[in-house]
């Protein structure tokens, strides 16, 4: 039984020696960032699609009626759909 303990901790030992491998993670990280920028509240969008008209970038896409992040990497935090969407259902984070 002493063993499989034993096992257990040497594999977290090995993820940490790849301590290195933190680098890879960064683009990650960064992309869960742009996921934020632009939200969506699917509750108060009524799927008119304006703000996917509006997007210079391509950004925003409908999906089962309701406007979707399709592609956050895009989004330059114009704002425009933001502006454009009449039921105030998107937020476009600014930092
Ligand atoms: S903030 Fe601008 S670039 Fe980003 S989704 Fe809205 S319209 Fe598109
Ligand atoms: S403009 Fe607003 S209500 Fe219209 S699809 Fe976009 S988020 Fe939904």
């Amino acid at each position: 039984m002493g063993e499989v303990v034993a096992e257990g901790v040497g594999d977290r030992a090995g993820v940490g020696e790849d301590g290195n491998r933190k680098g890879h993670e960064n683009p990650f990280q960064i992309k869960l960032k742009n996921k934020k920028m632009v939200k969506i509240n699917k509750e108060k969008c009524s799927g008119c699609g304006n703000c996917i008209e509006v997007c210079p970038f391509g950004v925003l896409e409908i999906k089962n009626g309701k406007a979707v992040v399709k592609h956050p990497e895009k989004c330059k935090k114009c704002g425009a759909c933001m502006s454009a969407c009449p039921n105030n259902a998107i937020k476009v984070n600014s930092n």
